[in-house]
């Protein structure tokens, strides 16, 4: 079982297997779910700390206590910093917790979830309430099971926003941090529009981050990153890449932003305009990692 170690006591540990040189272990209170997809290893287990704990092929994607920090950054920075965003591409995200924090916003038509795993997508139906809610019931979702890549290469649809939640670049996601994507995902841009991706910790996975920046700079008049603290993603701060061929975007001033938050009524827990605001101060090591 990918993950799973015995504590040589009573309770059982999960063993994050995502680092080479470094390894987190989550006690395992109960098992509630595993299973094999066609694409991956699924686990679900609860913790003390961090409730409900899903993992794919040994690498944590989300808990019920933090799920919070990650979603609100990737979906409120993009669609609050646009101001228009009508329609809404998510490519992985099948636990359904970005779409549910999307939809939050009134203005937004149509939310599109391209996901390769339709067991992802059908477990955390079940299993994952607590953070999806109701959001693929919605009726402005439309799901796709598709390899991200594929799609981007092929839709003849303009998204305002693109948010790449994906895997860690391992196994089908892998395809998801290569240039031919963000050439695809640049295609399939509206005009304005705004390209977040997950781009891990950039103190265990630094090349991640540079790759993914070397890779959009040529593309987009506006290439950078921005930050959060998800507790799940151990190592310190985790980035998030950035990338808009309109300057003004990411400049959007703190007031704008007010305005919007205020005006979209969001209730969040991490997220708030000031926040926005410093989460693309970076520090120095991140800085020369990008440079
Ligand atoms: N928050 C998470 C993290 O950073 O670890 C990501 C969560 S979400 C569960 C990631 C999803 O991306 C998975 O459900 C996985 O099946 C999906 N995925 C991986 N590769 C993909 C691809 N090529 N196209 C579409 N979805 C993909």
């Amino acid at each position: 079982m990918p993950g799973f170690q015995s504590g040589g006591s009573a309770a059982d540990w999960f063993e994050e297997t995502l680092h080479k040189g470094f390894r987190a272990r989550y006690r395992v209170e109960e098992i509630l779910h595993e299973s094999e997809s066609n694409h991956q290893h699924l686990v679900l287990f609860r913790n003390e700390i961090f409730g409900h704990v899903l993992a794919l092929n040994g690498v944590i994607q989300t808990t019920e206590r933090d799920e919070f920090v990650y979603h609100e950054m990737l979906a409120h920075t993009p669609i609050l910093a646009h101001g228009a965003a009508r329609d809404v591409l998510i490519v992985g995200g099948g636990d359904g917790g970005m779409m549910e924090e999307v939809l939050k916003h009134k203005s937004v038509e149509r939310v599109t979830l391209v996901e390769i795993d339709a067991g992802v997508i059908e477990f955390s139906k079940q299993h994952l309430k607590s953070i999806c809610g109701d959001a693929f019931d919605d009726p402005r979702a439309d799901i796709v099971i598709a390899d991200g890549m594929a799609y981007v290469a092929e839709t003849d649809r303009r998204h305002d926003v693109m948010i790449i939640d994906s895997t860690d670049p391992i196994g089908p996601g892998e395809v998801l941090f290569t240039e031919k994507f963000y050439k695809a995902c640049k295609r399939c841009l509206a005009p304005g529009g705004v390209l977040v991706t997950q781009n891990g910790v950039p103190f265990m996975q630094g090349d991640e981050l540079r790759h993914t920046i070397r890779a959009l700079r040529p593309l987009f008049a506006d290439v950078g990153c921005y930050t959060a603290t998800v507790p799940t993603y151990m190592g310190g701060c985790m980035a998030f890449g950035w990338a808009c061929d309109d300057l003004n975007v990411r400049a959007t001033p703190l007031d704008a932003l007010r305005e919007r938050f205020a005006a979209a009524a969001l209730e969040t827990d991490y997220y708030t305009p000031e926040v926005h605001v410093g989460a693309f101060a970076l520090p120095r090591y991140i800085e020369r990692l990008i440079a």
